[in-house]
């Protein structure tokens, strides 16, 4: 499963020899037989535009060169021969053999196309996974059994299961029955608190970012009861499903409630850039000005418009990137220049610490904003 700990060693891989850090995002999703074929020849013809085009880009060596293609040979061999999707959507490879390394990764969710070299891997795209999902704790609950899920990016596993025997009510009327009613009442009451205190220990244990709950309409107001505040304040949203539903149910069921919390999030970032930027408060808007404030280390968001791209330069020796500038403003050193200046920008955010976002184009805001924006940290 792709965790926050995978990214974190990635983003800590150096290799002090300098050698080309090949990394590959490839959208493998498609049910269809062809599917197969089809993401097959999108990889082959990646690997001829890199083959011919990064050495150049990257001033590599006759040595780094032949690095570079012995990479780029096994990763086609690997595709072909070696990979099983077995329900993945999306498939990352970073690899540099020469340090070491080899980092394959079946995603859950489909990436763009992408097939990178560079000398550290590039992150950025599994860095967007992470801004456009929620790490959610999932319960299932019924009044006697609860089950209990980890969801993240189109994936989901079941944690625990908690099964109390609660007897069913049947209504036979009489005295004697309103004492059974409220028995029960309290086995359904305690199975619940029992559900809410396992959740909340799975939950603090995990750090996740949110919880959903799969409920019964007439159900939630007892829940709600014994629900503990530090959950009830953490809630993304509640469906209704079969307390035995599949894990693909839950997990659709559980995305749904996710992707709407996602869109608020946007709808709202994209209604306040307008204004800000109009007062000049907290966001750059433009590739020349957000390059500024990245090189800063200043950004806490990206924002970029879907389909957005420029070319630019990078100083190899500080980092720094610029839209044109042939020198480097900061150290002073002949800049190179870099065919993708906007992916630059996210993978220098990303290793800041800032969060991707990519909106759909369209919107006013992002036109004002010229399709990239940044939201500053200070
Ligand atoms: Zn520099």
């Amino acid at each position: 499963m792709f965790t926050r700990k995978l990214l974190n060693s990635l983003q800590g891989f150096t290799n002090s020899g300098e050698l080309p850090v090949v990394s590959l995002y490839l959208d493998v999703s498609g049910a269809d037989k062809s599917a197969k074929n089809r993401y097959e020849a999108q990889l082959r013809s990646m690997l001829r535009e890199t083959a011919g085009t990064a050495a150049e880009w990257l001033q590599m060596s006759r040595e780094q060169k032949g690095a570079m293609m012995e990479e780029l040979d096994t990763l086609g061999g690997f595709v072909q021969m070696e990979f099983r999707r077995e329900g993945a959507r999306g498939l990352t490879v970073i690899s540099c053999h020469g340090a070491g390394l080899w980092q394959e990764l079946r995603l859950g969710v489909p990436v763009p196309n992408r097939l990178f070299v560079d000398w550290e891997p590039r992150i950025a795209p599994l860095a967007e996974i992470r801004g456009n999902h929620r790490d959610l704790c999932v319960l299932v609950t019924n009044k006697q059994t609860s089950r209990i899920f980890h969801a993240f990016a189109g994936e989901i596993s079941e944690r625990t299961e908690i099964f109390d025997c609660v007897p069913k009510h049947h209504d036979q009327g009489g005295w004697e029955q309103s004492k059974l009613q409220r028995w029960h009442d309290l086995e359904v009451r305690e199975h619940l608190k029992r559900a809410s205190d396992a959740t909340l220990d799975f939950f603090r244990r995990e750090g996740f970012d949110g919880i959903v709950i799969g409920i019964a309409d007439e159900l939630w107001p007892e829940l709600e009861r014994v629900l503990h505040p530090y959950l009830k304040e953490r809630i993304f949203g509640r469906f209704a499903i079969d307390i035995n539903a599949g894990s693909g149910e839950v997990l659709a069921k559980a995305s749904a409630i996710e992707n709407m919390v996602i869109q608020a999030e946007v709808h709202e970032l994209l209604d306040s850039l307008g204004p800000a930027l109009e007062a000049g408060k907290h966001y750059v808007g433009g590739l020349d000005d957000v390059l500024a404030v990245l090189n800063q280390r200043r950004v806490d968001t990206l924002v970029t418009e879907e389909g957005f791209a420029d070319s630019g330069r990078r100083c190899f020796s500080c980092h720094s990137l610029t839209w044109s500038e042939r020198t480097c403003p900061s150290c002073g050193i002949d800049s190179v220049a870099s065919p993708d200046i906007v992916e630059d920008a996210r993978e220098a955010a990303t290793r800041q610490g800032a969060r991707l976002m990519t909106v759909e184009p369209g919107s006013e805001a992002m036109r004002q904003a010229g399709g990239v924006a940044a939201r500053l940290r200070y």
